[in-house]
């Protein structure tokens, strides 16, 4: 099994090492990641400029890393590794839990190996002051690869960590409660104003979503799809205004 492994921390952030430790034990790793950290950059691609990938090699693994965002580095570690089976995306330093998914780009890796055929899960764990334990999760990480690689039928997964020692793993749903969308200003220190975009959960959680699931210390496991469709408002939309 050819698993081709990225992130959006950049290539050198412990996530990722962690990450390709646990999967070489299932098949061939390769590390293609982006060259500085593009957390938050969305599935967005680099298309008026070109690419680079320059030969990195970490820890012993085979690594190259890109001047691109994460879904850049997928398109071009399939492109230059033949045959890969699945992109694994993370250990993100940050929880992408509800709605974060739409912002992530640990997730939209996983999301761009689906569009080209391939498999994707994405893995994230709690960031914290000091850095996650990856010792800790590496059993947990085992157990969530063996079940998913092993599963040719799910395309597509976000996978979450809690911030201790995982009680086990559960299938859960996408949290898609709302957030604050503050926006706070403040001064830097040359007196000039900025603004930060805060996200803060403003409703409770619920059962069965990946956000529950963590907070109960439990690893979650949410199936996605590309199809973004609203099935019940297209047959409502279809039945209240019928187009000939
Ligand atoms: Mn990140």
């Amino acid at each position: 099994m050819r698993i081709l492994i990225t992130n959006d921390d950049g290539i050198y952030s412990p996530g990722i090492l962690s990450l390709a430790e646990v999967a070489a034990k299932f098949g061939d790793v390769r590390i293609v990641a982006p060259d500085v950290e593009r957390s938050s950059a969305g599935h967005s691609i680099t298309a008026l400029r070109p690419l680079s990938y320059k030969r990195t090699p970490i820890a012993g693994f085979e690594a190259y890393r890109v001047d691109g965002t994460p879904a850049d580095c997928v398109a071009l570690g399939a492109h230059n590794w033949e045959k890969v089976d699945i992109v694994l995306s993370g250990i993100n330093l940050g929880s992408n839990l509800g709605n974060s998914m739409w912002h992530s780009g640990t997730v939209a890796a996983a999301k761009q190996a689906t569009l080209l055929g391939l498999r994707g899960v994405a893995l994230s764990v709690p960031s914290s002051a000091d850095e996650p334990d990856f010792e800790i999760l590496k059993p947990s990480v085992a157990k969530v690869l063996d079940v998913l690689l092993n599963d040719k039928d799910l395309t597509l997964v976000n996978v979450n960590f809690p911030d201790r020692k995982p009680k086990g793993l559960r299938w859960t749903r996408q949290s898609v409660r709302r957030y604050d969308g503050t926006v706070v200003p403040g001064e830097d220190p040359m007196g000039r104003k900025h603004f930060w975009f805060s996200i803060v959960p403003i409703e409770e959680t619920e059962e069965g979503t990946d956000r529950w699931a963590v907070e109960e210390g439990y690893v979650s496991m949410t199936p996605l799809r590309l199809d973004l469709t609203n099935e019940k408002e297209l047959a409502a939309a279809a039945a209240r205004h019928p187009l000939t």
